[in-house]
């Protein structure tokens, strides 16, 4: 390993022991920053863990919202964000001006909310879903024909296949995930006809009705874990590729599209962290006006979870 990076690591290992801290880093962050974190994981997992965990600091290696949410589970925990500019399109894809508009529209109407969200928008909701429990999650509205699904729309309709009711979907995206098109998915298996395809639920329905599973991060990796195919083309952000072929060194995994990369995600480096660290920034906190009900979203649907 670059000599360099080596010691960066160390650096930030002695730090995080100093400052009682520990490191959590998403799936799709640089492998250098995986490869020396406390936990890695989905944003939810992640979050969960901080609440886990005795640590007084959490440097969350992912993006904006991540941070809130550990914020709004763990607020007596200091939250850092290496890079304040690490944001998440999609989550921005919705303002409180147009959230307001959709109730108003569609009155009496569940919102249910991806928490791949701002906080303030977890806060005007009445429920958090992730990728993985967002059927479980509007079904659990027993009395409603109709929910709201918010902001993105490619996992609402996704859902609305799993449910008889009616799913408003939002009007946001995941560019990674909503670029990658059948073309692309042709391409690569015609250079890999035996592989089979897993996808990510933010991809396009037409998308996933070309592939052999549809699941969370998470989900991916268990796929890859349990399949008995050798071959696996991967329609999610490239970053998960590091832990799929640490895991699974007997099998090739082959991006469904070289483009899948979020700029975001990336923006995060070893130096940032280190910045972070020694000068104790940025901090990431939610003011209680919206972390109660941003709180209670979760809270919701952590329970239904459980
Ligand atoms: S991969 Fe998509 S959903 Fe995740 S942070 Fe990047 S833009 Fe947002």
């Amino acid at each position: 390993m670059d000599k360099d990076i080596s010691t960066k690591q160390k650096k930030i290992r002695t730090l995080l022991d100093e400052k009682k801290g520990i490191l959590l880093a998403h799936y799709y962050q640089r492998p250098e920053i995986q490869d020396i974190a406390d936990f890695r994981g989905d944003s939810l997992s992640l979050s969960i863990r901080a609440t886990e965990t005795d640590a007084r600091v959490i440097v969350f290696a992912g993006v904006r919202f991540m941070a809130e949410s550990a914020s709004i589970l763990s607020p007596d925990k200091t939250v850092l964000l290496p890079r304040l500019d690490a944001g998440c399109p999609l989550a921005d894809m919705i303002t409180g001006g147009e959230l307001k508009e959709l109730k108003r529209l569609h009155p009496g109407v569940p919102v249910v909310t991806y928490v791949n969200s701002s906080a303030a928008t977890k806060a005007d909701s009445d429920v958090c879903c992730t990728s993985a429990n967002s059927v479980k999650v509007v079904n659990s509205f027993t009395g409603a024909e109709t929910v709201i699904m918010v902001p993105d729309g490619n996992l609402a309709r996704y859902t609305a296949r799993f449910t008889d009711k009616r799913v408003i979907p939002g009007r946001g995206y995941c560019y990674v995930h909503h670029n990658l098109s059948p073309d692309d998915i042709r391409a690569v298996k015609e250079q890999h006809p035996k592989a089979v395809l897993a996808v990510h639920p933010e991809c396009t329905l037409d998308v996933i009705d070309m592939a052999d599973f549809v699941g969370s991060t998470s989900g991916i990796l268990q796929f890859a874990r349990t399949t008995e195919a050798s071959e696996i083309i991967v329609g999610t952000e490239h970053g998960i590729m590091h832990l799929l072929k640490k895991e699974n060194p007997g099998k090739t995994f082959i991006p469904a599209s070289p483009s899948m990369v979020c700029r975001d995600m990336k923006l995060i480096t070893l130096d940032d962290i280190l910045d972070a660290l020694t000068e104790m920034k940025h901090v990431i906190s939610v003011p209680d006006e919206i972390r109660k009900p941003a709180y209670r979203a979760l809270r919701k649907m952590l329970d239904l979870s459980s």
